[in-house]
């Protein structure tokens, strides 16, 4: 059998994709590696604008934690902030992520797991898909298999760590109060560009620590400060992680493919939010591919180019906006934090990025036309 699209991947990415092009009619193939309901090391915070990108409601046994408070830590500095709405939820990856795929796989999809995809030809306009066990054939491959991307490999789509923040990061069960189980924690100043957290995940929590460093010691360091706030002991050998929130550079399409998720970059540089770009990026990969179908267009790269254009309209061209104040945030950290963190509301109006309210953009330029005011303060705190 051929099918019309691989999908390679099965996270929120790859789910999404495959959901879409199967709602469509396109006889779509899913593939993942492993086993599902399969672990997911995540902090699991799914927000407000993740929610509204997936579409359809979760089911209220997938969500763990309805957030509707940020406490954040800076030195011996503490600002705290109780918004009125739910910003974000919380979910175990394993179940969310099983979940997006029986969605896919309710639309049509048909899912292979166990399937590690390990070689990928092209010839004449159809792809030869290599797993351990079987050889599959289709017209059009979406790459959605996260920062090690095998497609992005095996097309030629280079994808490099430069841009890579490391983590360290587990689950672990934790006994908390009403106020606790509503509130996130981030910690900064422990690692560099980056930051540490806790988010609460019903009965557990998400311990971690993530920044622009590969020094693996100064990482465990900070998510034992972390796991000593929390009041937990660490089991050894916790593992490292990549999330790609560098900033993208790289090209993701070619003839026949296109890369959604972090298998093209796409979180965001000064969260490191992904699941919300993943399920979009997905759904514009999937919309890209049905549209050659519909329109009776070859799969090359010339008709698959308005993907970048699309992600660049949803959320690239403000990824610059969140790059430009994560550089800005963490090499000028007593300007910058001064500036965030010295006024409760500006700090807050990040939560309205996180709920899908505004932008960086808008969020920037808000910043900068407080910064006047704030410098005057400043003067004359420094005066006298
Ligand atoms: C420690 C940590 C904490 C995070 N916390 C958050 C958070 O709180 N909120 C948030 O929004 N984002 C968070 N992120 C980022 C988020 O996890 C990712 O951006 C998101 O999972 C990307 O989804 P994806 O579908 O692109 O890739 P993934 O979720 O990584 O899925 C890729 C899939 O591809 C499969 N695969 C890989 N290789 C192959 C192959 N060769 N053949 C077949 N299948 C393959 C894998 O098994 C996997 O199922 C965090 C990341 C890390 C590392």
């Amino acid at each position: 059998m051929q099918y019309d699209v691989a999908v390679i991947g099965a996270g929120p990415a790859g789910s999404t994709a495959a959901r879409y092009c199967a709602m469509r009619g396109l006889k779509t193939l899913l593939l993942d590696r492993r086993r599902f309901p399969r672990p997911k090391t995540c902090g699991g915070g799914v927000t407000t604008a993740a929610l509204n990108a997936i579409g359809f409601p979760l089911p209220a046994d997938i969500v763990r934690g309805h957030i509707k408070n940020l406490c954040s830590h800076i030195g011996n500095k503490t600002v705290r902030i109780s918004h009125t709405r739910v910003f974000m939820i919380t979910v175990d990856r394993s179940e969310f992520d099983n979940y997006l795929v029986k969605k896919a796989v309710d639309a049509g999809a048909q899912f292979h797991q166990d399937e590690c995809v390990t070689g990928l030809a092209r010839e004449g306009n159809v792809f030869s898909i290599r797993t351990p066990n079987n050889c599959y054939r289709a017209a059009s491959i979406i790459g959605a298999d996260g920062v090690h991307s095998a497609t992005a490999r095996l097309t030629g789509l280079k994808n490099s760590r430069k841009n890579c923040a490391l983590c360290l990061s587990l689950d672990i069960p934790a006994g908390l109060d009403n106020r606790q189980s509503e509130t996130i924690q981030v910690y900064y100043d422990l690692v560099p560009r980056g930051y540490g957290w806790i988010f609460p995940k019903g009965d557990r929590i998400s311990l971690g620590v993530g920044g622009f460093t590969g020094n693996y010691a100064l990482l465990g360091n900070a998510l034992q400060k972390v796991a000593v706030i929390a009041g937990i002991n660490l089991p050894g050998n916790i593992k490292g992680y990549y999330i790609p929130c560098g900033g993208q550079t790289k090209k993701c399409f070619s003839d026949g493919v296109i890369l959604a998720g972090d298998a093209a970059g796409f979180v965001d540089p000064f969260t490191g939010e992904g699941i919300r770009f993943a399920v979009i990026s997905g759904m514009l990969a999937g919309e890209t591919v049905w549209n050659c179908f519909r329109n009776g267009l070859s799969l090359k790269k010339e008709n698959l180019a308005g993907y970048m254009k699309k992600c660049h309209r949803a959320f690239l061209r403000d990824f610059r906006c969140s790059l430009l104040l994560s550089r800005a945030f963490f090499s000028l950290p007593s300007a910058m934090q001064g500036l965030l963190f010295h006024n409760a509301d500006n700090y807050s109006r990040l939560l309205h990025i996180l709920e899908g309210r505004s932008t960086y953009r808008k969020y920037l330029k808000s910043l900068l036309a407080r910064l006047p005011k704030y410098c005057v303060k400043k003067t004359c705190q420094t005066q006298g």
